[in-house]
C-alpha cells in the first residue's frame, strides 16, 4: 500500500477535560473516528485525496456536534450562513461557497463548483441557485435547529457580541470542520465547512471559504485545513503562510506550521489551529488553544482521535 494518510479536525479552543462529560467526550471522539475512517477507507479503495476530504468533512457535517452543516451557529438574524471550500494540490483548482442557507453539505457544493461551474467561488443567492440547479441535497430549517446552539444564539442575541462556536465566552472555542489527505498517486488535498461564529452578522464572510486562508493545497508543499479567529487567519493568509514558508524559506512542514500558528498569528492577536500534510505523508496537527478536535490516520498503522492538548 503506497504512503496514504488523512488528516481532519473538528475545531480548537478552551476545550478542558472538565468541560466535557465522558459522555460527550466520546460522542465527540466516536464521529471524529467515523469521519477519519470513512476518508481514510476511501483512500485504501484507491480513490483521490479530494473525494478522501470530501467524504470526512461530510460526515462531520452531517453531525449536529460541529459547527458546520448540520450543527451550523445562529446568525444575529436566527439565521445559518455556511462557509466552505476545497483545493486539489495536484491542479491547484480550488472550489469556494459563502453564505450558503439549507444546503445538507457545504463541502460538496465548493466541489461542485470547481468541477461545474466557470467560477471559482460563489456566495450567496448565486450561490444557492448554482445548487439547486446541480441538484444538491437541500434540508429545511428544522434539519439546522440544534437546541444548544440556539440558547448559545439566545445569550447572544441583541448584543453586538458575536461568539466562536461552544465558547464559555467571547473567543474561546470553534467547530470548524476540515480534512486534508494524501492518496495513493501521491496527490494532497484540503477542504474546510464551516457555520462561522454565532451571533455573525449576516453578511460575514469568514476564513473558511477563502483559498489561501482557511484551506490551500499544493503538492508542492502541503495541504492545510485551519479553524480558529477568521478574521485574523484572513490578515495572516494562514495557509498559504504555511506553504510559502515551506517553498521559498525550506522550512520542514512541522517548523512552518509551528512558525505561523504559535508566533505569526499569535502576533497579530489569533487564535486557533490548523492540520497540514505533505505527500511524504507527514502529518501536522498545530494549536496554540487549549484543545482542538483532531484525528489522523495513515498506512504505518497510525490511528487517533485526540480532543486535548
Ligand atoms: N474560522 C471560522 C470562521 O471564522 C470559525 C471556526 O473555526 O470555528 O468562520
Amino acid at each position: 500500500m503506497k504512503n496514504i494518510s488523512i488528516a481532519i479536525h473538528g475545531g480548537a479552543g478552551t476545550i478542558r477535560k472538565d468541560s466535557l462529560t465522558k459522555t460527550k467526550e466520546q460522542e465527540y471522539k466516536q464521529i471524529l473516528q467515523l469521519a477519519l475512517d470513512a476518508g481514510y477507507q476511501l483512500l485504501e479503495q484507491g480513490a483521490t485525496s479530494l473525494d478522501a476530504v470530501e467524504m470526512s468533512v461530510s460526515k462531520l457535517e452531517d453531525s449536529h456536534l460541529f459547527n458546520a452543516g448540520k450543527g451550523s451557529v445562529f446568525t444575529a438574524n436566527g439565521t445559518h450562513e455556511m462557509d466552505a471550500s476545497i483545493m486539489d494540490g495536484s491542479t491547484l483548482e480550488a472550489g469556494a461557497i459563502s453564505l450558503v442557507t439549507g444546503v445538507k453539505n457545504p463541502v460538496q457544493l465548493s466541489r461542485l463548483v470547481m468541477e461545474k461551474s466557470d467560477h471559482l467561488f460563489l456566495s450567496g443567492e448565486g450561490a444557492q441557485d448554482f445548487a439547486r440547479s446541480v441538484n444538491c441535497e437541500f434540508r429545511d430549517e428544522d434539519y439546522f435547529y440544534d437546541e444548544f446552539r440556539h440558547q448559545q444564539w439566545l445569550a447572544l442575541k441583541g448584543s453586538d457580541t458575536f461568539q466562536l462556536d461552544h465558547s464559555l465566552s467571547k473567543e474561546d472555542k470553534f467547530g470548524t470542520v476540515g480534512a486534508v489527505a494524501l492518496d495513493k498517486f501521491g496527490n494532497i488535498a484540503a477542504a474546510t465547512s464551516t457555520g462561522g461564529m454565532t451571533n455573525k452578522m449576516y453578511g460575514r464572510v469568514g476564513d473558511s471559504s477563502i483559498i489561501g486562508s482557511g484551506t490551500y493545497a499544493n503538492n508542492l508543499t502541503c495541504a492545510v485545513s485551519c479553524t480558529g479567529s477568521g478574521e485574523y487567519f484572513i490578515r495572516g493568509v494562514v495557509a498559504y503562510d504555511v506553504s510559502c514558508l515551506i517553498e521559498y524559506k525550506k522550512m520542514s512542514l512541522a517548523e512552518a506550521c509551528t512558525e505561523v500558528i504559535q508566533y505569526r498569528l499569535k502576533k497579530i492577536g489569533g487564535d486557533g489551529g490548523l492540520i497540514a500534510l505533505d505527500n511524504n505523508g507527514n502529518i501536522v496537527l498545530e494549536f496554540n488553544t487549549q484543545g482542538m478536535y483532531r484525528g489522523r490516520r495513515s498506512v504505518d498503522g497510525l490511528n487517533e482521535v485526540i480532543i486535548y492538548q
